[in-house]
């Protein structure tokens, strides 16, 4: 595999959704959300910092708003290739994809689950990313952004996959600059619009391996000592339906007899040992929650 390949995989993942016939409302949304995101990276986006140069990054901490925004980038990054060879006096086999590794940076500072570091670390290798992560003393966000750009000085604009339905989200842009407080630089914006429902319903569509987190409950993952199973999951509190039940038995290349099975990374054996004691399926899946407002009710 390469960078190339997995773009175009990516690629066929979202064509092949918005080619779907699904009439459920959230597919439809979705394809909706999917389509903005696309018009911003291949228009406003990609037109202003040449996705094949060093002035634009991708911000990366392995959680599900994040890897879906890298499906999307890749998916568009491929795109924007094909067009260009597309327009080329030169025949398609003289030209090779730009990228070996995409820029990505992961600020490492909270404690967080071994089960998240590990799946950090097998995207790292699956999507071929050139992570730089951040040394691992406790500074604050803006800090270590700027030690960042002290090792990647041509960085111009970062891609960040924060919704509106975020804490201080509500009045975000798709591109904008950084606010005072923080080095200069670009912010890249294209999930904002996205609601939980759309999140998952492409990730799970994506028949991608996600982090094993997010099927024992969790809907939002922060650090260690600050994150629960969501407790509006909990099976002892309401009678849950799974809401993409469609996205899973139609996943992008699944295989008959993995029809209802979604892809997640293993428990590390520290995560499980630290949830000892709660039995394994106390809690529905995280894509059992949709609503917005609930998504951090086991954050503290
Ligand atoms: P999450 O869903 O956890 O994160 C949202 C997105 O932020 C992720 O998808 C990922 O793209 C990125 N991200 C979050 N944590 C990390 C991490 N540890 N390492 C790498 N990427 C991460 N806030 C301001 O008030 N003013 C600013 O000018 C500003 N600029 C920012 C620039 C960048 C590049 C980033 C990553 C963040 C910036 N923020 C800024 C903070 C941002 O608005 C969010 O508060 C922050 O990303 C945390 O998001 P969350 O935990 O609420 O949601
Ligand atoms: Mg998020
Ligand atoms: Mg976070």
């Amino acid at each position: 595999m390469t960078l190339a390949e997995v773009a175009e995989r990516c690629y066929h993942i979202t064509s092949s959704y918005l080619a779907s016939s699904s009439d459920s409302a959230i597919v439809g949304s979705t394809k909706e959300a999917l389509n903005l995101t696309r018009r911003y990276f291949l228009q406003d986006v990609f037109t202003q910092w040449n996705p094949f140069s060093k002035k634009l990054s991708f911000s990366y901490n392995g959680g599900k708003d994040c890897q879906v925004l890298l499906i999307l980038y890749l998916s568009c990054l491929w795109e924007f290739f094909a067009e260009s060879v597309g327009s080329s006096q030169y025949p398609a086999q003289y030209h090779q994809f730009p990228l070996r590794f995409l820029p990505t940076v992961y600020i490492n500072q909270t404690e967080t689950f071994t089960t998240l570091e590990n799946s950090i670390e097998s995207t790292r290798k699956r999507y071929f990313l050139s992570v730089y992560e951040s040394p691992q003393n406790q500074t604050s966000m803006p800090e270590a952004f700027k030690k960042f750009l002290d090792v990647h000085p041509q960085t111009e604009a970062i891609v960040i996959g924060i919704r509106h339905t975020d804490p201080f989200g509500s009045d975000l842009d798709c591109v904008q600059k950084t606010d005072k407080n923080w080095p200069t630089f670009m912010r890249i914006q294209p999930l904002l619009h996205w609601k939980l429902a759309n999140v998952w319903s492409l990730l799970l569509y994506s028949n991608e391996e996600i982090c094993g987190l997010y099927e024992t409950g969790f809907t939002s993952i922060g650090s260690i000592n600050s994150t629960v199973p969501n407790p509006f999951l909990k099976k002892s509190h309401s009678d849950l339906q799974n809401p993409f039940q469609w996205e899973i038995e139609n996943a992008f290349g699944k295989r008959k007899e993995d029809i209802n099975k979604v892809r997640v990374s293993k428990l590390s054996s520290a995560d499980v040992q630290l949830f000892a004691g709660c039995s394994d399926d106390e809690y529905y899946p995280g894509w059992y929650l949709v609503d917005d407002s609930l998504e951090r009710a086991g954050r503290s």
